[in-house]
């Protein structure tokens, strides 16, 4: 029997969707670099039958590539033409919430919107968060050890998993459901699932920390004279503000594009840098951000700032922050996500913007990010840009990214768009190492493959 007969034998015909019942959906995620549908989905609803049908794949040494919410930017969940997607959309729901020991049990297809939902409504904060949090789900979250503005404060997706299942390519079902916070015995196999993009393994469950609800919430946009200013007040802010959970830089260039974008117009002046502070606390009118803010004009290290008086106000910082035309408005927008030491960004982004000004005289070239993670995105478009110029804006970034002993993928991950560079953030031995994992892990590399390593 073909692969496919097997498939439908074993979950039954309406798990397994092929020829025109495959959707458009499942050909690319949103980095939009997707071409090809994949020759069939599966959608189990059952950690078995998932575990079934992975056993069944890797007996045909048939390539399965798992989809979450498709919201991945680096091409991770793109199928192949030969490539089985394994969907994940039906093994969903929340299974327990600790209240106790603060955790929860969640399904790997649930939608991180709905978990951030369950935890508030029983009185808590599940500290991931990210702008695609309707659409991507827990599974794709942690495959991607995604970041997001919260990690100044919550650490990465990987800080907040306890436990975790994945299902091995050949079908070995691996339950670690553990709740402790200290669990030092031996590998921690749960990480090795955990950013790897499901090269490795399929996650099925995952057991997160969840934290007290934060009551008030203040939020400000600082005005700056330069990138070390913003350090230095990086510096105070986490001494000062025990409750910092936000703490973002936009260079100049990005924020007057995105101001008009959004048609705000926030301070009268035009300044080198602007950073959104944003604290919570216990408190529901905790003014410990006002007087911070106070001092810091007053010996001088802050030009100018403002806090939302409403959450109207508070959106509108946010949605210069967020950005969110610079796809409708840009043309070939490339979005890159770098890191490195946070001295060193500043003179990055001067070095880097000053290289692809250079190439490319034409371009959009603007810089923001989570600065406190060692976090900066590149906006860069070049009107009519062809695929030469768009792998040549990567190179350049990324050449100085090597320069500067950074990192090429702070929190999208590799997919395939990265891949190409990854020698560039990683050293040979690195890189064979992993490629020992991968083998020892999917010795018939039926997982996922093309993506990362
Ligand atoms: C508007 C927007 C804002 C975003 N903001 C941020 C941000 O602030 N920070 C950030 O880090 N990222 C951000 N992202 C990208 C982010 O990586 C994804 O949103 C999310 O982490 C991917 O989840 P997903 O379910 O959509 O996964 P998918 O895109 O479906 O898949 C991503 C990768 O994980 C694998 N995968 C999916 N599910 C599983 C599973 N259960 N087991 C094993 N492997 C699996 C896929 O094969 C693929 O390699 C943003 C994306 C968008 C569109």
């Amino acid at each position: 029997m073909s692969v496919i007969q097997d498939l439908i034998a074993a979950l039954g015909p309406g798990a397994v969707m092929t020829g025109n019942n495959v959707g458009a959906r499942h050909r690319s995620d949103a980095s939009l670099t997707g071409d090809t549908l994949p020759k069939a989905v599966l959608r189990p609803d059952s950690v078995d039958s998932l575990a079934e049908a992975l056993r069944l794949c890797h007996r045909h040494g048939q390539s399965v590539v798992p989809q979450g919410g498709m919201t991945g930017l680096a091409g991770g969940a793109n199928p192949r033409p030969d490539d089985i997607a394994l969907s994940l959309e039906r093994l969903t729901g929340i299974e327990e919430i600790d209240v106790q020991s603060g955790t929860m049990t969640v399904l790997a297809g649930t939608p991180l919107e709905t978990a951030q939902q369950a935890a508030r409504d029983a009185g808590f904060l599940l500290p991931i968060d990210l702008g695609a949090r309707g659409s991507c789900q827990i599974g794709g979250v942690l495959s991607t050890n995604a970041g997001g503005i919260r990690v100044i404060r919550y650490g990465q997706t990987r800080d907040n998993v306890l436990g975790l299942e994945a299902v091995l390519a050949d079908g070995t079902v691996l339950t670690s459901l553990n709740k402790a916070i200290k669990n030092n015995t031996g590998y921690d196999l749960r990480q090795l699932f955990i950013g790897s993009e499901g090269t490795l393994g399929v996650i099925t469950r995952a057991v997160l920390r969840l934290r007290p609800l934060p009551v008030g919430r203040q939020t400000a946009l600082c005005a700056l004279q330069s990138y070390e200013d913003a350090t230095r007040l990086l510096k105070s802010a986490q001494l000062e503000l025990p409750g910092l959970s936000a703490f973002e830089i936009m260079w100049e260039d990005y924020f007057r594009f995105n101001e008009q974008a959004v048609g705000l117009r926030h301070f009268s002046e035009t300044y080198p840098f602007i950073v959104i502070i944003e604290t919570e606390g216990e408190e529901p009118d905790d003014d410990g951000l006002q007087d911070f803010l106070s001092a810091r004009l007053d010996d001088g290290l802050i030009l100018d700032a403002l806090i939302a008086q409403s959450e109207k106000d508070r959106l509108g910082f946010w949605a210069v922050r967020e950005g969110l035309e610079m796809d409708r408005l840009l043309p070939n927008l490339v979005n890159l996500d770098v890191s490195m030491a946070i001295g060193r960004l500043g003179t990055f982004a001067e070095d880097c913007g000053a290289a692809l000004l250079a190439r490319f005289p034409q371009a959009h070239v603007s810089f923001f990010g989570h600065v406190g993670d060692g976090n900066l995105h590149i906006a860069v478009s070049v009107p009519e840009a062809n695929e030469a110029d768009i792998g040549e804006i990567s190179r350049i970034a990324y050449g100085f990214v090597r320069t500067y002993y950074g990192s090429i993928s702070a929190e999208h991950g590799i997919g395939t768009l990265k891949r190409p560079y990854l020698s560039y953030s990683r050293s040979e031995a690195e890189l064979e190492l992993m490629r020992s994992i991968k083998a020892a892990l999917d010795p018939k590399g039926i997982l996922n493959p093309g993506k990362v390593i």
